[in-house]
């Protein structure tokens, strides 16, 4: 997600120049959402991948 092309409602200048209060306060939440799905996605695809191959084996195990 990307926030370059946002325009701020309280200024109409571009969020990502952080010409007032509103534009920073958007930038800095879209920052920390954007590093928070960055940190966390990976990671948790790779949880759920590794609860799906254990749950698979378990299951071939039972009915093997
Ligand atoms: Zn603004």
């Amino acid at each position: 997600m990307t926030y370059d092309r946002l325009v701020c409602a309280n200024c109409a200048a571009p969020v990502s120049e952080g010409r007032c209060r509103v534009c920073r306060a958007n930038r800095e939440r879209l920052q920390q959402e954007n590093n928070f799905f960055a940190g966390l996605n990976p990671i948790t695809l790779i949880a759920l991948l590794a609860v799906l191959i254990a749950a698979v084996a378990l299951l071939a195990q039972q009915t093997a």
